[in-house]
């Protein structure tokens, strides 16, 4: 098992695999048959963890803790829950270059990245901190004067947190301090690609002084474990984030016991170019939107619109600075873009560019796997796609890698019909110095996010979901803590003042 033969980029050796365990009830622990599964470093093909591998048993456990733990967290104080969580932001920061390493080894992703998706995430516990302090209900006074309306808000119970596995940490930050400053207590499961930075959060939330049981951490595959974690009739709320495959079979399941869900799920973001737009500013960010986390995001600015007349020019001027990128070794500080996840899903980014060229698009750049001289792992090559029209699975699917496709429009309409022509709505972006084109399409374009003249820009006090087969419902900002409560309306009369609806003698 302890095979790792990597140096850390410092020149110091890597640590041996990390092993991740459940975390049930306040003890951490490895599955009740002994299961347990490896993750390969997509990028050096080693083994660098192993995690208990969990099962109904350790679902059921973890629910059955979250429950007793619920009444209360519930009635925990805004002020302690923000100070517990205040706490755990600190302790991400102290141990954020342990952290930053697995998430690097696990994910492919480059390890300035992996610092970056850390040390941001420790802000989204300070930002939910200071919701679990401000957040209030509603009254109504003016309903007649022995009357007053109150608008309570509730944790809504037990919260289902499921994750995927291409930014690991700041997902699960976007989630759980936000359901725990609502009061909620949660089961939480990463994806079995990537364990151990959510394992070494449970460690933080114990050390921070968070009561057993409030979070709990069963780790394994989407079947058994997640599909458990949707069915148990205790749970009260799932909030998932992944593919709107599983995002869909998520939703049919929950809907049987007709519990809340929140779905943050795909995108094929489009990006559209206009000629009066300040062009070496979107170039650069159309390089980013498309390479960052190797275009396995989902905002990956995976189409762009560019209007006829300056099409190939553009393209011209992305193809150059995509030739700039780093395209190298994770654990490389100067590394911009890291490894493709598995194996697998190298050969099926392959499969979308080989079936647009079938169809007649053409190959500008790259175009294949990508060999790094050293590297084991599995890499794609920067690609740009031109001659790509709308019917292509290349412009409406996710491909989920570093494969732009360039689509072009003559007018306004044109360039908001393609925006809107596909399934997904997560978000989409326009490049124009015209206050009227830019707010036209922000008004037209159905999408949860509307960048205009930037690309990915992101706050925890601006709220983030999705449009369409995007997603349901909203994370972040004050939307984010909105949907972990439930509404409660009271209607109270002070004294006897109600007409009696029964006239007695
Ligand atoms: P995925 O859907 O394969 O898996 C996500 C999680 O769901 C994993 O933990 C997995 O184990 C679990 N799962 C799988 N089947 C399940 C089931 N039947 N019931 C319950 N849980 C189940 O997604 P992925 O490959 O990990 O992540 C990539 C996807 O996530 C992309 O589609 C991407 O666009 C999306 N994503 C969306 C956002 C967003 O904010 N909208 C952010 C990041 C990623």
């Amino acid at each position: 098992m302890n095979d790792l033969t990597l140096t850390h980029a410092t020149g110091k050796p890597l640590p041996a695999p990390f092993h991740a365990r459940h975390l049930i009830g306040g003890q951490f622990q490895d599955s009740a048959d002994g299961a347990v599964s490896e993750r390969l470093s997509p990028a050096h093909a080693v083994v660098v963890s192993t995690a208990a591998k969990g099962s109904q048993v350790e679902v059921d456990a973890a629910v059955e803790a979250a429950r007793a733990a619920l009444p209360g967290w519930a009635e925990t104080t805004g002020k302690a829950r923000a100070a517990i969580l205040l706490r755990v932001a600190d302790l991400i920061e102290q141990h954020a270059e342990r952290m930053t390493l697995l998430e690097c080894l696990e994910t492919g992703k480059p390890i300035a990245q992996a610092r970056g998706e850390v040390t941001g995430s420790a802000d989204l516990w300070r930002y939910a901190a200071s919701l679990a302090r401000t957040q209030k209900g509603d009254s109504h006074n003016t309903l007649g004067p022995d009357m007053l309306g109150l608008v309570l808000k509730e944790p809504r119970g037990v919260v289902s947190v499921i994750t995927p596995w291409n930014f690991p940490m700041w997902i699960l930050s976007q989630k759980l301090p936000f359901a725990l400053a609502a009061g909620c207590t949660c089961v939480v499961k990463p994806s079995e690609l990537t364990p151990s930075t959510t394992a070494m959060l449970g460690e933080l939330l114990v050390q921070a002084g968070l009561p057993a049981g409030v979070v709990n951490i069963v780790l394994g595959f989407g079947q058994p474990v997640g599909a458990r974690m949707v069915s148990h009739p205790e749970v009260d709320m799932v909030t998932f984030t992944g593919s709107s495959a599983v995002g869909r079979a998520i939703a049919a399941e929950a809907g049987k016991s007709l519990k809340k869900v929140a779905l943050e799920l795909g995108g094929k973001n489009p990006q559209v170019i206009f000629p009066d737009a300040d062009l070496e500013s979107a170039a650069d960010a159309v390089t980013f939107g498309i390479y960052f986390n190797a275009g396995e995001c989902c905002n990956s600015g995976s189409r762009i619109i560019v209007h006829a007349d300056i099409a190939e020019a553009f393209t011209a001027r992305v193809v150059a600075l995509s030739k700039q990128v780093a395209f190298g070794d994770p654990l490389d500080e100067a590394t911009q873009v890291g490894a493709i996840v598995t194996p697998e899903h190298n050969a099926k980014i392959d499969g979308f560019v080989r079936a647009a060229e079938a169809q007649g698009a053409r190959v500008a750049l790259g175009g294949g796997p990508l060999v790094i001289p050293g590297l084991k792992g599995q890499f794609y090559a920067p690609t740009i796609v031109t001659h790509v029209t709308a019917d292509m699975a290349i412009a409406r699917e996710e491909v989920f890698g570093p494969v732009l496709s360039v689509l072009t429009f003559r007018t306004l309409e044109e360039a908001i019909a393609l925006a809107n022509d596909a399934s997904y709505g997560l978000s989409a972006g326009v490049w124009s110095e015209n206050v009227h084109t830019c707010l036209t399409f922000a008004r037209r374009v159905q999408a949860g996010t509307i960048w205009t003249n930037t690309w990915m820009d992101g706050f925890p006090e601006v709220t983030f979901g999705g449009m369409k087969q995007s997603g349901l419902g909203r994370e972040i900002g004050s939307y984010g803590l909105e949907e972990f409560l439930e509404v409660k309306s009271v209607a109270m009369r002070v004294g006897r003042t109600r007409a009696p609806w029964v006239k007695t003698i």
